[in-house]
């Protein structure tokens, strides 16, 4: 269906509200905002990616083999028409000018707005390293990432993947069950060191290079060399060991698109600064999901920004200036891998300090591991691997801050057995029963 672009116009009462970005956040507000009871009257949309919003979590499955890419998406383009919502897709939003509330596009389109969302998300962060613009060097962030991944695994070989994050984790695990050789290099000590310690990332390293991943950790790269063609022929680090690969991922993290607020002159740190009602700088324009930085907080996982898009939906849509929305408060954020047969949950610090309470089962054997740290009785942080069944409930208990100092023997072994000593302490007869007595 061909979208119905608006006409260019000067700002008036009924200009749109327009969304820039029709990603996981830009998409998660439009429903959000036809769910709220007086819905803007005109909202437009527009996409640089060429597919309607689609599930970006869903790429680390779909790079495995293990879905196909139309389950990704979220609502196709008949959606948007049927619920009156301009979406124009493949088009880039280049300018803001803000004294006339204008933008224009790629597309030679201008449009004006009554109020402006920037969701324009981030991108691959890059290392300053030589050769990343050889053919066979990769990012992992969109479907266009993913199908040239795909492609280049039908052709067999090695592949490096640069990142032992998340998203490089999921990435290695993608090509090699798509029959590459992969090596991952790790620039830290350990795999995925913001959130685990070192016994679980022990652990989740055994169980990857068992499965015949190449881990290097303390990796540091010198360059990505080419093959005298343009193509990239390998990844050789500053010790001089040569990595032979046909295709190199990088993902080392993520930059925020902020240029479009830094261009509009919107005030913008490492990225869009916003308030709690996600406005920037300019009270017509609102930003969120990972182009938005609230305090010093950036985003990269969508448990935070589903939480602003609801506040942003409300706030948008309020009409009473008296009853003001509440405001978006930031809060903890779990992290789980989406590797097959592999299972972590973890939350809060990594490393201990000497007011922390570190409560720990391992159970090498069962491949088991529980960490937990503890302050003043309170849960704050903790590192599951094996069985991560507990992981919500204990999330639950920091989220909420509830002393656990009468259930702490009984912690590590689940949440009914923790739960029962809980409401045994607070029942009046048991008021001051010691916790070995209640087990
Ligand atoms: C492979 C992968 C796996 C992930 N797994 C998880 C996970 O397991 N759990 C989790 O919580 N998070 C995960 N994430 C992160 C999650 O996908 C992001 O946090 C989320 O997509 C952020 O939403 P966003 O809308 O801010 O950005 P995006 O979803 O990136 O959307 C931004 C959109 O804006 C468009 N855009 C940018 N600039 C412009 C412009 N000037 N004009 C028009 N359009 C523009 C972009 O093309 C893009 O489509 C994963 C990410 C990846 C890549």
């Amino acid at each position: 269906m061909r979208p119905r672009h608006p006409d260019t116009s000067a700002p008036n009462s009924d200009a749109p509200l327009v969304i820039v970005g029709n990603g996981m956040a830009g998409h998660r507000l439009v429903e959000a905002l036809l769910k709220q009871a007086a819905p803007p009257r005109h909202i437009v949309v527009i996409g640089e990616e060429r597919s309607p919003a689609y599930n970006r979590i869903l790429l680390s499955p779909l790079l495995a083999g293990e879905m196909e890419a139309n389950a990704l998406t979220l609502r196709n383009a008949d959606w948007y028409a049927e619920q009156g919502v301009t979406l124009m897709l493949g088009e880039r939003v280049e300018h803001i000018h803000r004294e006339r509330q204008q933008l224009t596009t790629s597309a030679g389109h201008t449009l004006g707005y009554g109020q402006l969302v920037l969701a324009t998300g981030s991108r691959p962060a890059m290392p300053p390293l030589p050769g990343l613009d050889l053919e066979g060097v990769y990012a992992f962030r969109d479907l266009d990432d993913a199908a040239a991944l795909t492609k280049a695994a039908a052709k067999g070989g090695n592949a490096v993947v640069i990142g032992g994050g998340l998203l490089g984790l999921e990435a290695a695990e993608g090509l090699r069950k798509r029959g590459m050789g992969v090596t991952l290099i790790q620039r830290d000590d350990r795999l995925m060191n913001r959130q685990l310690d070192d016994t679980a990332a022990g652990m989740l390293e055994v169980e990857l290079t068992g499965r015949g991943l190449g881990v290097i950790t303390n990796g540091h790269i010198a360059e990505l060399a080419d093959d005298r063609q343009g193509r990239v022929a390998g990844v050789r680090l500053e010790d001089g060991t040569w990595l032979p690969a046909t295709c190199v991922v990088v993902a080392i993290g993520i930059a925020p698109n902020a240029e479009l607020g830094r261009q509009a002159g919107l005030g913008v740190e490492r990225a869009i600064v916003v308030d709690d009602h996600l406005a920037t700088s300019d009270p017509a324009i609102f930003a969120l999901g990972e182009c938005c930085q609230f305090d010093s907080n950036l985003y990269g996982l969508v448990e935070p920004i589903w939480r602003q898009v609801e506040v942003l939906a409300a706030h948008l849509c309020s009409a009473v200036e008296d009853e003001p929305v509440a405001g978006y408060v930031e809060s903890p954020t779990a992290t789980k891998l989406k590797i097959s047969g592999v299972s972590l949950y973890a939350f809060g610090p990594t490393d201990a300090d000497e007011h922390h309470d570190v409560l720990v089962y391992h159970d090498p054997d069962q491949g088991e591991y529980r960490r937990l740290l503890l302050r003043d009785g309170r849960l704050e942080g903790a590192v599951l691997y094996g069985d991560t069944s507990m992981g919500p409930w204990y999330f639950a208990q920091a989220l909420a801050g509830r002393d656990l100092t009468l259930c702490r023997s009984a912690l590590l072994l689940g949440a009914a057995d923790a739960d029962a000593l809980l409401d045994s302490s607070q029942s009046p007869d048991s008021t001051n029963r010691p916790v070995k007595e209640a087990a």
